[in-house]
């Protein structure tokens, strides 16, 4: 079993990659932010929490979010491996993801990628994606701001967290989406 924690920013591009890295590795991507949107679309108690924080650009609360995470891990399986999208955007939620794949897996996470892009390229792509994503919160640039406010307020330091652990790599997201999955594989490759 292999279990990626795919990092970065909002607009990095994880949700793209980890499309591809599931095909390449047989992998299952888990996405927070679709688990949260699927609660919303069917209009579920949690969903109607998560989105009062979503639509502002605010994280949603530690305790909700690892809670989605835990009933979502429980129902796999026979997964051979999966890429975390999403998750975790705080330390507590990366001590939280270390118990969770051990005492569901008995496994751990293998390595942590993280996609390094600037702050304009991400509010360009992320203005783009809200064009046609439906997603309110990428069709405004001050909620925008806002999550990238959160990113560097809460979310940055998980990296200290796996670097400390030895696991850690960073890639530039920039380049054509393909080169970008080549560098990524290559560097799961050397963890297989
Ligand atoms: P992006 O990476 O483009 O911000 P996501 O789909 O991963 O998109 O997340 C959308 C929103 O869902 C986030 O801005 C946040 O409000 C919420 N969310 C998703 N994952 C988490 C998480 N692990 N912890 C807290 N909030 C989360």
């Amino acid at each position: 079993m292999i279990n990626i924690v795919l990092f970065g920013a909002p607009g990095s591009g994880k949700g793209t990659q980890a499309k591809f890295l599931e095909q390449k590795f047989n992998l299952k991507q888990i996405s927070t932010g679709d688990l949260f949107r699927e609660h919303i679309s069917q209009k579920t108690d949690l969903g109607i929490l998560a989105e009062s924080y979503i639509k502002k650009g605010h994280l949603v609360p530690d305790d909700v979010t690892i809670q989605l995470l835990q009933t979502a891990l429980e129902k796999e399986t026979d997964g051979q491996g999966y890429i975390f999208d999403g998750f975790p955007r705080t330390r507590a939620q990366a001590e939280a993801l270390d118990i969770l794949v051990n005492s569901t897996f008995n496994s751990k996470i293998n390595i942590c990628l993280a996609l390094k892009v600037e702050d304009e390229e991400l509010i360009k792509r992320l203005l783009k994606r809200g064009e046609s994503s439906g997603r309110a919160d990428d069709a405004n640039e001050n909620i925008i701001r806002e999550r990238l406010a959160e990113y560097y307020a809460k979310t940055a330091d998980v990296a200290e967290y796996y670097k400390n652990q030895g696991n850690y790599v960073e890639i530039l997201g920039k380049g054509s989406i393909e080169e970008i999955t080549e560098q990524l594989s290559e560097a799961i490759e050397k963890n297989l």
